[in-house]
């Protein structure tokens, strides 16, 4: 393989490696995590939105209980006084006993109360305990992505890598001023900036060069000429 002929393959490499920074680019691996990142986000929210609710019902039925729990202890001190002997006036104890079922009535009406938030309160326990299942497998789906990304951004990385390691054989072989030429017109004219000359024909042109400027490009000493026509490199 001659010098020049080294940047075909020069070329060829940099096009190979451009594929694969493109492919790292636009991984499916890399649009499944952020479907999946985005569905884990959505139900996060949904849940968060259906727990407030819930919470707020719960801490209702804890105050109306705790409210019970005092009338409660009331009533049976109540009680307790009531047979103690303590009070015999037939008027007090008549009263103590109105006390107590005052109480009592109360008490019903709360524990009436806390039954009605309850069930209230059940479906949305279900609700969230569904949603909290999706969350769960959400995640687990979004780390799947997130493995199966990192294990494809391995393997296009580790053919990136090799690529570059032989596009930097191959460049070693190449004249530096035409390796400065090609990569000065590259961005251009890629991925065809190096053409061979063909017949009287260069590869990147659709027609015939005059004959006068095929013997001029023939005759060149660097090897590399540039097309009048299109501005590529041409191998001769
Ligand atoms: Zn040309």
């Amino acid at each position: 393989m001659t010098d020049l002929a080294a940047l075909l393959t020069v070329q060829e490499l940099d096009n190979t490696a451009g594929a694969l920074r493109h492919r790292l680019a636009t991984l499916p691996e890399r649009r499944a995590l952020e479907e999946a990142t985005a569905s884990v986000a959505a139900l996060g929210a949904e849940l968060a939105g259906r727990e407030a609710p819930q919470r707020e019902l719960e801490r209702e039925q804890r105050r109306l209980e705790g409210e019970a729990e005092v009338l409660r202890a009331k009533a049976d001190s109540e009680n307790r006084r009531l047979y103690s002997g303590a009070v015999t006036a037939i008027r007090e104890l008549q009263a103590i006993q109105e006390e107590i079922s005052s109480l009592q009535r109360r008490t019903a009406q709360l524990d009436e109360a806390v039954l009605e938030l309850m069930l209230k309160i059940e479906p949305l326990v279900d609700s969230v305990a569904e949603l909290r299942a999706r969350l769960a497998a959400a995640e687990a789906a979004a780390d799947a992505a997130t493995v199966a990304l990192a294990e494809a951004e391995v393997a296009v990385n580790a053919e990136l890598q090799s690529t570059l390691a032989q596009r930097a054989t191959a460049a070693a072989d190449v004249p530096a001023d035409a390796l400065a030429r090609y990569q000065a017109a590259r961005p251009q004219l890629a991925p065809s900036t190096v053409v061979r000359l063909v017949g009287s024909r260069c590869e990147g042109c659709p027609l015939q060069m005059p004959s006068v400027e095929v013997d001029r490009i023939r005759h060149l000493e660097s090897g590399l000429a540039d097309c009048d026509e299109c501005g590529r490199l041409v191998l001769h």
